[in-house]
């Protein structure tokens, strides 16, 4: 069979299903999948990240909890992170992790612990409130306290930021203008496709770009990319997405990236580092996003950072070489 390598996507996904019926081993339909998409192993460099947070940080649900209740709740977020720390140094993987203010206030020394290893210390804001859902006088007092309390805790610069929930969307992207203006490099809020909390439908580079601003001045945005099939925008990366997806078809979809010579980036949580994590009476569907195959995250990233390369996003920041090449997008 020939197929067109621009469509493998969709070959993946539609045709290799059918062919597996004829060809049982799973293996061999992979090494002809990748055959077909050209793939030859050339090292890609992918972005890795943490969203540093409890698990009970979920946004805006019934059955959730508030703020006020959080300091009272059972924390399992040390327990959690020392154990994607041990998977990182095993491999020796250098990550971003995108702290929470509140969970940086009630643990410094995991603050402390993550950034003497080598990884990349950013924020998530302070009280993980929908960025949409703030004025920006109050968007932009957070962004400096939180970004104060980590340069304190680590005695190094932040330069990344990733909103709670994704959710800079269409509109609130004046958000970017102000992470500019306090000193952020870069921001990796904006995510491509359909999404409860977050999303923009505007037309935005499918791979990481740099947001210039009119008055000068600049910010590199790394966007959640989804993969496309039959015009649709389907998120792989992390989250209940890469949770869904088995690791097989995890590991082409990042490949292909590579092969187009972009960057995915693969995002995921401590608590999904947890299958005995405490449940929250959820709805249904926010329920099945949010524990869905949980137990397999771990697994499935270990098979992702032992195939493929990842960094951290300092590490692509302070590439000269590779910022001049990113596409331009005027923020208006
Ligand atoms: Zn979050």
């Amino acid at each position: 069979m020939i197929v067109n390598t621009k469509n493998s996507a969709e070959y993946f996904f539609i045709f290799e299903p059918l062919s597996s019926l004829y060809y049982p081993d799973s293996d061999v339909n992979f090494k002809r999948l990748c055959y077909y998409a050209g793939m030859k192993g050339r090292a890609p460099g992918h972005i890795i990240t943490v969203d540093l947070e409890d698990w009970f940080h979920i946004l805006d649900v019934k059955g959730g909890f508030s703020r006020k209740s959080w300091s009272a709740l059972n924390s399992k977020v040390e327990k959690n992170t020392l154990k994607i720390l041990d998977l990182l140094d095993g491999l020796n993987v250098k990550a971003t992790f995108f702290c929470l203010g509140f969970v940086a206030e009630k643990n410094p020394d995991l603050i402390r612990e993550i950034s003497s290893k080598g990884h990349e210390i950013a924020s998530h804001g302070e009280s993980h409130e929908l960025i949409y859902r703030q004025d920006l006088s109050e968007f932009r007092d957070e962004l400096k306290r939180a970004k104060q309390r980590l340069e304190d805790l680590t005695n190094k610069k932040v330069f990344g930021f990733r909103a709670p929930g994704f959710s800079i969307t269409d509109s609130s992207m004046n958000a970017l203008r102000i992470l500019a203006e306090e000193g952020f490099l870069y921001d990796s809020s904006l995510f491509p496709a359909k999404r409860g909390h977050g999303g923009i439908k505007g037309d935005f580079p499918d791979r990481p770009f740099r947001f210039k601003f009119g008055e000068g001045g600049d910010l590199t945005e790394f966007p959640i990319t989804p993969f496309k099939v039959l015009g649709i925008s389907i998120p792989f990366s992390g989250g209940g997405y890469l949770r869904l997806f088995p690791a097989k078809a995890l590991l082409f979809l990042f490949g292909r990236m590579s092969e187009k010579g972009r960057q995915a980036v693969l995002y995921f949580h401590p608590r999904e580092f947890d299958g005995m994590q405490p449940r929250m009476n959820l709805p249904l569907k926010r329920s099945f996003m949010y524990y869905f195959n949980v137990a397999s995250a771990e697994e499935k990233i270990r098979f992702l950072l032992e195939n493929h390369e990842f960094k951290k996003a300092e590490d692509f920041i302070f590439d000269r070489e590779w910022l001049n090449e990113l596409p331009e997008k005027e923020h208006l």
